[in-house]
């Protein structure tokens, strides 16, 4: 879906939602320790567009999923969340204990204006993700309009992401919006130099965004274990590394790619080695950008660090998806934390950084930086690669086709 289309979707502040029953798919898919909500990042992404409909004495039915249930398993129920959510918001927020059926109904009718009912786990319903109509016709009565809050699912067509938009006259919240004006601002017209930073595991998981950026930015940054699939194509040795061999043949073509379309690619020039992934493992720093036959990479050199540091320095937007080590284990971080500063110090600088995926958050969090250091980081990385592959995110389609 191209910048365009997105123009003509309504906007949550321009639509006629006074005192109504608004019916709003959040993103509260997140994660729950006994009870305990470690990370309230998306919570705390839908409190704007919540506290405009509050302030507008709307009554709002909050849909979400949470997790991959496979039944009605009790670690995934959303109960906690309107506990905490009662908390930040400080209006009474209803639980509805199922998220259709008789109960949930007169809930949600009970409910005063200026109230807030959270409905239990859609996923607890096979037919969400089947997007079943006669499900998301359900979901849609709750109300009389619908808002779209949940940029995390917008590449998922289910019932709550999708069916539902054309029951109910319907607009995307803030969070969505700048979601998709951050993707935009990078994706047409970015201010140049344009750097994209992709590093994680798996070449098969962004090869098409791969291929899609390789036409924008200026200069195109692999790391983390997704490098040595290219330098297995450049003939590198690259010991025991985590290749997907299966790839070398499109990492070519993106070479190529870059190649021919002027496009400075760059890959790690030196690693950090150890002969078993274990956090106590004897490190090397290798002299070049290859690896001995019994060595594994696990994370970029210092020699690599300050290239793309400097390349950092001299952009004027940056894209940061996927780590470029193994951040989890302390001692093979220090490339990706090095990055992390680096994306906050060009923040301050005017350099527009956007970061999107899970992992990247980690990364962030791990190097002690807050969200707000940085111009956007995304809530959906999945759904931000998506939308930078130029694929037709079906949760934007449905809304636009209303
Ligand atoms: P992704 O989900 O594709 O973004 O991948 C994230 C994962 O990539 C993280 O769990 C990292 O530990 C992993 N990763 C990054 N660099 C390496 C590496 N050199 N070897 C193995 N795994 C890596």
């Amino acid at each position: 879906m191209s910048g365009k289309t997105i123009l003509k979707l309504a906007k949550v502040q321009d639509s006629p939602v006074k005192g109504r029953s608004v019916v709003m798919r959040v993103d509260y898919n997140v994660p729950i320790d006994k009870g305990i909500i470690s990370d309230d990042t998306r919570i705390k992404a839908s409190l704007k567009t919540l506290k405009f409909l509050l302030d507008l004495k709307c009554k709002v039915i909050l849909i979400s999923h949470l997790g991959r249930p496979k039944d009605n398993e009790p670690k995934y129920s959303l109960k906690p969340v309107a506990t905490y959510l009662q908390g930040l918001v400080g209006a009474n927020v209803h639980f509805a204990a199922d998220c259709i059926g008789k109960d949930a109904k007169k809930i949600v009718e009970q409910a005063k204006q200026g109230e807030i009912v959270l409905l239990e786990n859609l996923r607890f319903h096979s037919e969400e993700k089947k997007n079943d109509d006669n499900f998301a016709k359900q979901l849609s009565e709750y109300g009389d309009f619908f808002v779209q809050e949940a940029f995390g699912t917008l590449h998922r067509a289910h019932a709550s992401t999708a069916g539902i938009s054309k029951y109910l006259d319907n607009a995307i919240g803030y969070l969505v919006q700048k979601e998709l004006e951050y993707l935009d601002k990078s994706m047409i017209n970015p201010a140049r130099p344009f750097v994209a930073i992709i590093g994680g595991a798996k070449v098969s998981d962004k090869i098409d965004v791969l291929y899609s950026l390789v036409d924008k930015v200026d200069t195109l940054i692999i790391g983390g274990a997704m490098a040595y699939t290219f330098l297995a194509a450049q003939y590198s040795n690259v010991g025991k590394s985590l290749v997907e061999k299966d790839k070398i043949e499109d990492a070519k073509k993106i070479i190529l790619k870059a190649f021919k379309n002027d496009v400075e690619l760059l890959l790690p020039a030196d690693h950090i080695v150890v002969k078993e992934i274990k956090f106590d493992s004897p490190k090397e720093v290798t002299q070049s950008m290859a690896i001995g036959d019994n060595w594994i990479g696990v994370d970029v050199g210092p020699r690599t660090e300050m290239l793309f540091i400097e390349k950092i320095k001299m952009a004027r937007t940056v894209f940061w998806n996927g780590p470029l080590g193994i951040f989890e284990t302390d001692a093979f971080a220090h490339g990706s934390i090095a990055i992390a500063k680096a994306m906050a110090a060009a923040t301050k600088s005017g350099t527009i950084t956007i970061l999107g995926g899970g992992d990247t958050l980690s990364v962030i969090k791990k190097a002690n930086i807050s969200q707000e250091q940085l111009s956007h980081c995304s809530t959906g990385g999945g759904a931000s690669l998506e939308f930078i592959e130029g694929k037709n995110l079906p949760g934007l389609v449905a809304l636009s086709q209303n």
